[in-house]
């Protein structure tokens, strides 16, 4: 937008005369100044024209029939304290001159008036009128943008927020509306620091995290992009996970940060949902072949590096296969569950168990020696001999532990591991046997 400069002849005169032939005369000089020249030939007609036009400059007689000058400019000044007037006045005049100096007039011009001198003084108040109207057409061209700014920002549906991680300088509608408030006073006022509208849980990030002289802004740089998710609760109690971007603001010499939140909630259940999909197994909730894979492959290279006791054992469940032909495959499904959560409740949880298969599970005892292993599978194998199936009899299953090697890989270890379970099928079932 851009506004264009008033120009003089853009300025309106109204000019009160009863002498017809004064009152044309000068008309056809004031044309000549201005494009919006007003006539009226006695002071009720001038307020009328005044009420209707409201010129910028107001050039009258004093001695007037029907209203005087000094009246109507009384009214007027009631209307426009700042109108600028010139009044033309007579030698004989003088009693009515002193009734108005009080009304502050611009200008007093003895009659009969110099053409000149009038366009001089007309000239000198229209640079100041001027003035003023582009100042406020400028006012109102920067109001304009604001308010357009503003719009922009409210609807934006990111979370916008100018701060300096203590105080909220600034924030958009969408930031307002998560806490409820109207303002960014009323916002601070509800709030001693920004910062504490971040959740303090992990993987979030938040001012816990912070190290000594750190900002947010260079937690938020040093973390991976993928890392820079925050939490925050509004006031609908639901918590929601934000990407936040930082970008540092310096103004006159004042640091402050514009932070971006774009809101990930429903991407984030997405990425936990698929992540559950890829490591935990559908049927009893622990982890998968996949996830222990994994896993093992950690507790392996610790093993190899600090030469940790490590123990390995397999179970699987004894005759599972007369069980499920028996009593059919839900009720085989309800143990499979029953079991994972008798075992999962009875182990530590530096201890790692996932379904390997079927009716096959798996556990990872770091730090475990395989004689304390075989203590804690005996205690299992009694456990789960100890399940209670209303529909159904009671099942056993049989372990065989081995201890990881530092020279093992995982195939050899889970060899000897399943060597000792073979034993212990071979042996009887229901049994806990320890590699050789
Ligand atoms: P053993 O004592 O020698 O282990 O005998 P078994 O019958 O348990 O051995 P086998 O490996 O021959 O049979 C495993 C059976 O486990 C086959 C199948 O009926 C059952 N099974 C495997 N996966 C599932 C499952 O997801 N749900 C149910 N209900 N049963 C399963
Ligand atoms: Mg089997
Ligand atoms: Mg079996």
């Amino acid at each position: 937008m851009q506004t264009d400069e008033p120009h003089i002849k853009d300025i309106s005169i109204l000019y009160v005369e009863d002498e017809d032939a004064i009152r044309e005369g000068y008309a056809r000089a004031l044309n000549r100044i201005s494009d919006h020249v007003l006539l009226a030939s006695n002071g009720r007609d001038g307020l009328e024209m005044f009420k209707e036009e409201k010129p910028d400059i107001v050039i009258s007689d004093i001695r007037m029939p029907v209203m005087d000058g000094i009246e109507m400019l009384q009214k007027i000044k009631e209307i426009d304290p700042d109108c600028s007037v010139i009044f033309t006045t007579a030698h004989n005049d003088n009693a009515y001159l002193l009734q108005a100096l009080d009304l502050q007039v611009d200008a007093y011009l003895q009659k009969p008036v110099e053409k000149n001198i009038l366009k001089s003084k007309i000239e000198k108040l229209a640079s100041s009128i001027l003035r003023e109207k582009m100042q406020f057409l400028q006012q109102k061209e920067i109001e304009a943008q604001r308010v357009i700014l503003q719009n922009v920002l409210d609807h934006e549906k990111n979370l916008l927020v100018v701060t300096d991680f203590e105080k909220v300088h600034f924030a958009n509608k969408a930031f307002l509306d998560i806490f409820a408030v109207e303002s960014v006073e009323a916002f601070n006022k509800m709030c001693i620091s920004f910062l504490n509208i971040f959740l303090p849980v992990p993987p979030y990030l938040h001012k816990g995290l912070l190290s000594d002289g750190e900002t947010f802004y260079d937690l938020v740089e040093k973390s991976e992009e993928t890392r820079r998710i925050v939490n925050i609760v509004g006031n609908d109690a639901h918590p929601r996970a934000y990407q936040i971007n930082i970008s540092r603001i310096v103004h006159e010499d004042q640091e402050s940060y514009l932070c971006t939140m774009t809101d990930i909630t429903r991407m984030n259940i997405e990425r936990l949902s698929t992540e559950k999909k890829a490591y935990f197994d559908n049927l009893t909730g622990i982890f998968n072949r996949h996830k222990f894979n994994e896993l093992f492959e950690i507790e392996l290279n610790r093993v190899k590096r600090y030469g940790n006791n490590t123990s390995v054992s397999v179970l699987d469940i004894d005759h599972f296969k007369h069980f499920n032909d028996t009593y059919g495959h839900l009720i085989g499904d309800k143990v499979l569950q029953k079991l994972a959560e008798t075992i999962s409740s009875r182990i530590r949880n530096t201890d790692i168990f996932a379904r390997w298969g079927g009716e096959e599970f798996v556990l990872l005892f770091p730090e475990t020696s395989v004689e304390d292993a075989r203590k804690v599978c005996e205690k299992l194998r009694e456990a789960v001999a100890g399940i209670e199936c209303s529909e159904a009899e009671q099942i056993t299953a049989s372990f065989g532990i081995a201890q990881v090697l530092p020279d093992d890989t995982m195939k050899s270890a889970f060899k000897r591991a399943d060597d000792a379970l073979y034993e212990a099928k071979k042996a009887g079932r229901n049994r806990v046997m320890v590699a050789s």
